[in-house]
C-alpha cells in the first residue's frame, strides 16, 4: 500500500525554531534570538492571551466552535465593510490558500505564482490536483513587482498569486498595476492578492477593490499571525467577493477555525495599541536594519530585511552558531540572500552587530 505519486510535493521548508536550535548548539533557548520566521518580537496582545484563558477556564473546549466564529466573521467584516459571507475564516492564510484551491482548481489546472516566493501557493495547488508555474521576480531589477511582469507569464491560468508585500523581498504591487492585471487576465482567472504582511504597509488594502468596478475576480488573504502575533493559533481569512462567497461552506473543513484562536483574534482585533507598537517597531527595525548592515539590503514594506551576504548558508549557519537564528534563502533559490525578520530594538541591534562581524570576517579572510 502507498500514498498516491506524491514526487511533485515537496515539503515545506519553516524557519528553524529556537528549541530546536538550542538543543543542537547545547544553550539555553533564552540565549537565542529567533528572526527567522517573521514573527510578532513583541509577542500576542496581552487582550488575546487573557481571551484565551478565560474561555478555556470559564467554558473548557468541549463545544465545537460556533459563536466565536459568528462574531469574528462578523467583527472582520464590519472592519472591512463588506458582507459576513464576504469573509471566509480559516486556519492561518495558509488554510484560506487551501480553500481557495478547492474552490476553483480542476484537476490540471495551473497557477502562477511570484519565484522566489512563497511556497505554500504551488503545494496547495499540487494537494488539489493542479500544478504551477511563475513569474521571476529578478534582483538585477531589485525584486520589482510589476503588472507586466505578471501579464507577461500569465496564459490562462486559473489562479493568479500577487504577494503585497512579497515575503521574501518585500516588494509591493502598486494598486494601479493590481487593477490593470485583474482587468487583462480571463473571466475565470482569479487574482489571489496575499496580504500576510498588509499591517506593515502603508498601503491601503486591496480589500477596497473586491467588487469595485466590477472585479469579482479578486480575493484578498489576510493573517492574525504576524502584526496581530498569534502565529501559534492559526488563524487567517480570506476575504471574497460576493457573487461567489457562499462556496465557504461547500469546501470549508467542519470547524477549522478553533474556538481559541476566535476568541483570540477577536480580542486582537480591539487592541490597537498591540497592532500600532508592532507595525512602528518594525518600521523603525527594518529602517535601521537597511542603514546599517553592511550587505546589500532592499526597501521592504514587510516586518524583514532581504539581505545579499555573499554566502547565505554559511553567514546563517555562523549567525545561528552566535545566538541570532535568521533565514537563509537558499530554498527560496536566492542562495546568496539571507532574511532577517524585525525584532525588538535590542534584538535588531543584536542582529546587526553580529551580521557585520561575520560579514566583515568574511571580507578578511
Ligand atoms: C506568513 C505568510 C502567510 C500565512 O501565514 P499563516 O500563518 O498561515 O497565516 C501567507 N503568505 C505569506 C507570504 C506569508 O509570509
Amino acid at each position: 500500500m502507498q500514498p498516491r505519486d506524491l514526487s511533485a510535493n515537496a515539503p515545506y521548508v519553516p524557519g528553524r525554531g529556537i528549541e530546536e536550535v538550542a538543543r543542537e548548539l547545547g544553550l539555553d533557548p533564552s540565549e537565542l534570538i529567533k528572526l527567522s520566521s517573521n514573527e510578532n518580537p513583541h509577542g500576542s496582545s496581552p487582550k488575546a492571551i487573557e481571551a484565551v484563558v478565560t474561555h478555556a477556564e470559564t467554558n473548557g473546549l468541549n463545544v465545537y466552535p460556533k459563536a466565536s466564529h459568528t462574531d469574528l466573521t462578523a467583527a472582520i467584516a464590519d472592519k472591512w465593510g463588506v458582507t459576513d459571507e464576504q469573509v471566509w475564516l480559516t486556519p492561518g492564510a495558509d488554510g484560506a490558500i487551501d480553500l481557495l484551491s478547492r474552490a476553483m482548481l480542476e484537476p490540471g489546472d495551473r497557477i502562477l505564482e511570484p519565484e522566489p516566493g512563497f511556497s505554500y501557493y504551488s503545494m496547495s495547488a499540487k494537494y488539489h490536483h493542479g500544478t504551477a508555474t511563475s513569474y521571476t521576480l529578478s534582483k538585477e531589477s531589485d525584486f520589482a513587482q510589476t503588472n507586466a511582469l505578471v501579464l507577461d507569464a500569465y496564459a490562462g491560468e486559473r489562479i493568479v498569486y500577487l504577494t503585497s508585500p512579497h515575503n521574501p523581498t518585500g516588494k509591493e504591487f502598486s494598486r494601479a498595476a493590481i487593477v490593470e492585471i485583474a482587468d487583462a487576465v480571463d473571466d475565470d482567472t482569479l487574482i489571489v492578492v496575499d496580504e500576510a504582511y498588509g499591517e506593515y504597509s502603508e498601503r491601503p488594502s486591496s480589500i477596497g477593490l473586491i467588487d469595485d468596478d466590477d472585479h469579482d475576480n479578486i480575493a484578498v488573504l489576510r493573517t492574525f499571525s504576524k502584526a496581530y502575533g498569534l502565529a501559534g493559533l492559526r488563524i487567517g481569512y480570506a476575504v471574497v467577493p460576493e457573487s461567489w462567497a457562499d462556496a465557504y461552506a461547500r469546501v470549508n473543513t467542519p470547524f477549522a477555525a478553533n474556538e481559541l484562536a476566535c476568541r483570540a483574534a477577536l480580542a486582537a482585533l480591539t487592541d490597537d495599541e498591540h497592532v500600532t507598537q508592532s507595525v512602528e517597531t518594525a518600521q523603525w527595525s527594518r529602517e535601521y536594519m537597511q542603514s546599517n548592515l553592511d550587505a546589500q539590503t532592499w526597501d521592504s514594506a514587510g516586518n524583514f530585511i532581504l539581505a545579499d551576504v555573499g554566502d547565505a548558508k554559511t553567514v546563517a549557519a555562523e549567525s545561528q552558531a552566535r545566538g541570532v537564528i535568521i533565514r537563509d534563502c537558499t530554498s527560496f533559490g536566492l542562495p546568496q540572500c539571507v532574511r532577517i525578520s524585525c525584532g525588538t530594538r535590542s534584538e535588531t541591534h543584536k542582529a546587526v552587530e553580529t551580521l557585520n562581524s561575520i560579514l566583515n570576517e568574511v571580507a578578511i579572510h
